[in-house]
């Protein structure tokens, strides 16, 4: 050690203090291990502070904007108005509730938080900087969850004061953007610009694929695409931004260059993992060509070093890094820990809402599953009836034993089914156990309900089974 150098230790090192850092210090405190976390900028990491938790109150504020839009032909009348910095205020008290009871279940746990940034210096210990002052802790076991930055393009510079990412366009717009182009349909463009187009803004999605929502189930891709032009948002899909121009965003259409007249500019086109500046050579770990750390199911890296989250394999989603970082934390315990779900949940809050768990009909196919499938329109679903919605179905794919393999669903508050579903493939349920288990009534869980009935060849409230 350096004269001068403050020197700590830890049995368990966290970095990181977003929903995989903080679950796994707590987590491994709650194992009875001494824990410290080293988070650079607020606990709660990206979901809790710029991600999903300020986007899902952006979009129910957005949603109640909308809402006398929604009533014609329920005898009900309404009229809104959006006090923009009102919005924020309340976004950023939502925030810090959630990251002030993040804090206190920290503190009550015995964490030890530290402010800095963390890099390694050595194999068992690591260097704090924190402001002009670095301190170094040394550990026996480092979770890392440093999680992930937004990637941004230099055809559409930050520096441009239009132009915003993510974070800019939850908390940064002065007033209601008359033309925003959202550069990205992936599902935090979608998510986004839906929110914006409900609260009055003018909206162009640019997306550089053929579809919407790359990577994501066709069927339900398509049910949200159909919905934006509704909207009031423009979609221009095979179409690259390439630039600015005194009046918005240069793109590239199939036909052709085009200019799209913008006031403000979301480059919203992925994240990147913060593994690039940790030292991780100094701990004998490398990263692949995504930047991402490969580990094995116990989430070990490396010898003394663990890692979760959106700096790993898999979907980059908190609940994803959270179920990890039990795992990690287990493991750092000295226990044995397994992180090997049957099935990650996806959930997209657009409108409607969208979500996936398992395989689709043609990745079961592709994986030699001789693959049965039913979808119920939610046409057919007595609750959606009841709030208007008309949209949406719950489809159902199993293999020939009736074994559900994987599920994908659009209609409003889907996000609270596929939970179910996710259960029903963690236990290899079949689709004759879903239909034997008692759905209530009327909710839009009896959707599933109706598609597992499906799948047994006897729906009840369609007439004809729709098999794929
Ligand atoms: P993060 O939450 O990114 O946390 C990492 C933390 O590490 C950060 O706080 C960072 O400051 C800190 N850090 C990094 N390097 C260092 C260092 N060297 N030293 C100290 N600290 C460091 N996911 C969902 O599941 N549902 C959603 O609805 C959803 N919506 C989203 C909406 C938006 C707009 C965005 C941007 C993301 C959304 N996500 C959503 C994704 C979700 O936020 C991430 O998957 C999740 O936060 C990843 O958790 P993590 O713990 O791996 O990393």
């Amino acid at each position: 050690m350096v004269v001068g150098e403050v020197s700590t230790s830890s049995q368990v090192l966290v970095i990181g203090g977003g929903p995989g850092g903080y679950a796994a210090a707590l987590r491994a405190a709650r194992l009875g291990r001494q824990v410290t976390l080293v988070e650079r900028d607020a606990i709660g990491g990206t979901c809790l502070n710029v991600g999903c938790i300020p986007s899902k109150v952006l979009i129910h504020a957005a949603e109640l904007a909308h809402l006398p839009t929604t009533t014609e032909g329920t005898g009900v009348q309404l009229r809104a108005s959006v006090d923009l910095p009102a919005v924020q205020d309340h976004l950023r008290e939502v925030v810090s509730g959630l990251t002030g009871g993040v804090s206190s279940l920290l503190a009550t746990a015995g964490v030890t938080v530290v402010t800095g940034t963390a890099r390694f210096s050595r194999p068992n210990r690591a260097a704090i900087a924190m402001g002009d002052r670095v301190e170094h802790i040394e550990f026996e076991e480092v979770i890392l969850a440093t999680g992930s930055r937004p990637i941004e393009l230099d055809a559409l510079p930050l520096g441009d004061e239009r132009v915003v990412n993510s974070t800019g366009a939850l908390f940064s717009f002065a007033t209601v953007p008359a033309h925003l182009v959202v550069v990205g349909g992936g599902y935090i463009g979608i998510e986004l610009g839906t929110a914006w187009a409900k609260l009055g803004a003018q909206v162009t999605i640019v997306e550089a694929d053929e579809t919407i929502l790359p990577g994501m189930d066709r069927r339900l891709a398509r049910v949200v695409a159909r919905r934006l032009p509704e909207l009031g948002i423009e979609v221009l899909t095979g179409t690259t931004a390439t630039g600015l121009d005194d009046d918005g965003v240069v793109v590239t259409t199939p036909d052709g260059p085009r200019s799209l007249p913008a006031t403000n500019v979301v480059v919203s086109v992925g994240r990147r993992p913060n593994t690039d500046d940790l030292g991780l050579d100094k701990v004998g770990v490398r990263v692949d060509q995504r930047g991402l750390i490969p580990v094995d199911p116990s989430r070990r890296a490396a010898r003394h070093v663990l890692a979760i989250g959106d700096i790993t394999d898999g979907p980059a989603l908190a609940h994803k890094a959270t179920a990890e970082a039990e795992v990690a934390a287990r493991t750092a315990a000295g226990l044995d820990a397994q992180f090997d779900p049957a099935a990650i949940p996806a959930v997209v809050f657009s409108d409607p809402e969208i979500a996936t768990v398992g395989l689709t009909a043609d990745q079961a196919t592709a994986a030699g599953a001789e693959v049965q499938r039913f979808v119920f329109p939610l046409s057919a679903s007595s609750r959606a009836r009841t709030i208007g919605a008309t949209g949406g179905h719950v489809e159902l794919v199993a293999d020939a034993a009736g074994t559900v393999l994987g599920a994908q669903i659009a209609g409003p508050h889907v996000s609270e089914l596929i939970g179910e579903l996710t259960l029903a493939i963690e236990m290899a349920v079949t689709a004759e156990e879903l239909a034997a288990t008692i759905h209530p009534h009327p909710t839009m869980s009896e959707g599933v309900l109706e598609a597992a009935h499906g799948l047994l060849g006897m729906p009840l409230h369609v007439a004809a089974p729709r098999r794929g």
